[in-house]
């Protein structure tokens, strides 16, 4: 049996599952929702919390947006989905956001029966070696990681060393198309007043213009709205 296929075996007989999709969500596109949904129906999990977080420990070379906007754009785009929730968790306790106390939280709240899974970009798996107590986090859930198609956890293996080695046995691949689309991009397109329709929902988008988010100071939603219409000045 596919080595991937037994430890999924082994997953069998769990009461529930729920999976956690931490993030800075600034904004949340379809890379974030493509890689959530993919780990769902693949896990076969019966939610899954997205949960923006206040001040990541790691992201602290630009002005992260207002916690209030980017809890909302999560809501927005994740409403369409009846699996999909937003939790506030990490935005009510004091920065910085550590995904130990979200998972101790997380595993209180749902019980012991509850199977807990992590969903994060092959990217941020990376980093986990520099999280705050990487082994308690990696006893305490499953981690699923997204991948390019074709970049499997071999690869991934041979990053991670030491620590996929020990728990090779708790992390899962799972592949996402829309791996190309980041939040830095998004923001840097907006700034720049070129396009960003079909890189994230339409609800997220228009929330995006209305509170002016991302702008240049000075640049203002009839710019760019001025912009769009002239057409042949708007990049890409
Ligand atoms: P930024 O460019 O600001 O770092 P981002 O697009 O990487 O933003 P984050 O909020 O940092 O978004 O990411 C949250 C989680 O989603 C991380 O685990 C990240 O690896 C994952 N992720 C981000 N973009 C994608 C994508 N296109 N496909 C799959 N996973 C993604
Ligand atoms: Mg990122």
């Amino acid at each position: 049996m596919d080595p991937e296929m037994e430890d999924l075996v082994q997953l069998r007989g769990r009461t529930a599952s729920a999976a956690i999709m931490g993030g800075t969500f600034d904004p949340i596109h379809y890379g974030h929702l493509v890689a959530a949904e993919a780990a769902r129906v693949k896990f076969q999990l019966d939610k899954v919390f997205f949960v923006p977080n206040r001040q990541p420990p790691h992201k602290k070379d630009y002005q992260v947006t207002a916690a209030k906007h980017r809890y909302q754009m999560t809501v927005l785009a994740t409403i369409t989905n009846p699996h999909f929730y937003v939790s506030r968790i990490e935005l009510d306790r004091p920065a910085p956001s550590y995904t130990i106390d979200t998972l101790r939280s997380v595993k209180e709240l749902l019980g012991s029966k509850t199977q807990v899974f992590f969903i994060s970009g092959a990217d941020a798996i990376l980093d986990i070696l520099t999280w705050k107590d990487v082994d308690e986090v990696m006893e305490m859930c499953y981690f699923i990681a997204a991948t390019r198609p074709g970049y499997r956890l071999e690869e991934l293996g041979r990053r991670l060393g030491y620590l996929l080695k020990k728990y090779s046995h708790k992390v899962f691949c799972v592949e996402v198309p829309a791996l190309a689309i980041s939040s830095t991009d998004i923001r840097e397109r907006v700034t720049q007043n070129r396009p960003i329709k079909y890189l994230l929902p339409e609800s997220v988008e228009n929330y995006i213009y209305k509170y002016e988010l991302y702008k240049r100071a000075g640049s203002t939603l009839k710019t760019h709205v001025a912009q769009e219409l002239k057409g042949n000045e708007v990049k890409d």
